[in-house]
């Protein structure tokens, strides 16, 4: 046999494949996405864009090991989580090297990121009491009656650039967990992670075909979204693809859950304490450059308080260090894309136009070639503003002054937005009011970015969340289940008669 052994091609761009049957499989379709590092801002791979055919191999793969899957004993999908989780757990610098690569953030925050998903890794570990049901004995004279949950079969994530790890394990895990068998559609912008998954996954024992990535953009969405053979879709995204991938997925038939964008309001009181909130403004806002769908993008301050915190934040915002994510000392990285970087310098770039007041301009100094931009600042932000109204998903943290706590609660509630909130204050009854009152899904007292943790589910109200399931936690276990109900009798001879009126208790 004569082998052909090729020279290296200068420069050759890694190639990222699909993930179909528990292996890579090239994509066919002659049509690719350009992955970059934003902070070299050169391409550093090139991802296949799947085909409506390779979606269809990716949920036959996946509709195939159902069968055996499903079939595991809860306690065997136990002791795979277990395994998933020490690997996990091990190589977690690994994967957050990957994410600092492709989405630009600091290994810190993408080893933050990482940790935050194992601990729904973690919470899965415990399907055994989770999927434990309930039992109605003698509910009529000889009959119990029991409910049980059982798997829906083949489901998809379609999921964002932000949290390229996080994210899908939001979903694989509860939806594995269950006993489903999964196809991943990940972010086109940084998708190396959801493949390191695959093979982690694998290496963990987890059978050829429970776990598939398709990689793509519109094309693949599509055919994951009418594809009769997927039960059950979950997207995380923007607000107009969430409306889009909810709408179209539940025409299908499908169960969906779709979580949008975000304006995230932060209000201080006049009694806050003023460094405790500067301090959690900066971090919510400029942390992982903004581009968070929990991050804090505009402060309501009430009253005197506004021109304090003002400085206060004014002071702190030249101490934050802006560079390559691999190095250490950074504390905030670039954007993820150069037209993104561009789209929000371009609000601040508009906000005088609007009447209102730069007060830090982060496109001043931003270092070397890749898509930084440095915080920025903008003082009387107001409701009809571009700066107000959009979600910007970057570092830029508007200002916006009300004279009284009903004016600000006012805001937030009209706001079309309801994922996160917080409140900054020392009063114990205007807070617990203020959760009373507020129109959001996930609320922080005195905690800018009130994640909730795995054993509590997530999700945002109004245009932040469509569907009725919030994820992970309680509701993830629901989504990804659906409910049988058993009533039975065992033969007893002595009781046994004919009977043609329709059941009844006894
Ligand atoms: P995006 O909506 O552009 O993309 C999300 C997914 O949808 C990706 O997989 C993408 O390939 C796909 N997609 C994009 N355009 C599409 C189209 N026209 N048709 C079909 N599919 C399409 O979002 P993004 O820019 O990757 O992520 C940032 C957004 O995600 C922000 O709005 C952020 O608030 C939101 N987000 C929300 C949450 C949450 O929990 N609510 C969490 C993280 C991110």
């Amino acid at each position: 046999m004569t082998e052909t052994i090729e020279a290296p091609r200068a420069q050759a761009l890694k190639q990222i494949n699909h993930w179909i049957g528990g292996r890579a499989v090239a994509g066919t379709s002659g049509r690719s996405g350009a992955v970059y590092n934003p902070a070299t801002g050169r391409q550093v791979a090139e991802v296949d864009f799947a085909t409506v055919e390779e979606v269809d191999a990716a949920v036959q793969a996946a509709k195939a090991a159902f069968v055996e899957w499903r079939s595991f004993s809860i306690a065997k999908r136990a002791e795979l989580f277990f395994n998933i989780r020490e690997l996990v757990h091990e190589r977690k610098e690994e994967v957050a090297k990957i994410l600092v690569s492709e989405h630009g953030k600091v290994l810190s925050d993408a080893i933050g990121e990482v940790t935050r998903g194992l601990e729904v890794i973690e919470y899965c570990c415990g399907i055994p009491t989770l999927l434990k049901s309930e039992y109605s004995e003698q509910a009529s004279t000889g009959i119990d009656v029991y409910s049980i949950r059982q798997p829906l079969g083949v489901v998809a994530g379609i999921t964002p650039f932000n949290f390229p790890a996080m994210v899908p394990m939001w979903m694989w895990a509860p939806a594995l967990a269950c006993g489903n068998t999964f196809v991943l559609k990940p972010s086109e912008k940084d998708p190396s992670a959801s493949v390191w998954t695959a093979e982690l996954l694998k290496e963990a024992g987890l059978p050829d075909g429970v776990f598939n990535v398709v990689h793509g953009d519109k094309t693949a969405v599509d055919a994951v979204l009418t594809h009769p053979d997927i039960a059950a879709v979950s997207f995380v995204g923007s607000t107009p693809i969430a409306r889009y991938v909810y709408e179209t997925a539940t025409s299908h038939g499908k169960r969906c859950q779709a979580l949008g964008g975000a304006k995230n309001h932060m209000i201080v009181l006049p009694d806050a304490d003023v460094d405790m909130a500067a301090d959690a403004a900066v971090s919510a806002a400029y942390g992982s450059a903004g581009e968070r769908c929990m991050a804090i993008s505009q402060i309501v301050a009430v009253g005197h308080v506004a021109d304090e915190l003002i400085e206060a934040i004014k002071t702190r915002i030249p101490k934050v260090k802006v560079g390559d994510g691999m190095d250490p000392s950074s504390e905030m990285g670039p954007l993820v894309t150069r037209e993104h970087r561009d789209k929000v310098a371009s609000y601040v770039e508009n906000a005088p136009g609007e009447g209102a007041d730069v007060l830090v301009d982060g496109r001043e100094g931003a270092p070397g070639d890749g898509f930084f931009l440095k915080p920025s600042l903008i003082d009387n932000v107001k409701p009809g503003m571009k700066a107000y109204e959009d979600e910007i998903f970057g570092p830029v943290l508007g200002v916006t002054r009300v004279d009284s706590y009903d004016e600000a609660v006012h805001l937030v509630n009209e706001n079309p937005y309801g994922n996160g909130t917080a409140i900054f204050t020392r009063d114990g009854g205007v807070a617990r009011q203020f959760q009373f009152d507020v129109q959001a899904g996930m609320v922080g007292i005195n905690v800018p970015i009130p994640v909730p943790v795995a054993y509590h589910s997530f999700g945002g109200w109004k245009a932040s969340l469509f569907g009725d399931r919030h994820i992970y936690g309680p509701e993830g276990i629901e989504f990804y289940t659906r409910g049988k109900v058993v009533t039975s009798r065992w033969p007893d001879p002595a009781t046994s008669k004919v009977d043609l009126g329709f059941p009844q208790t006894r």
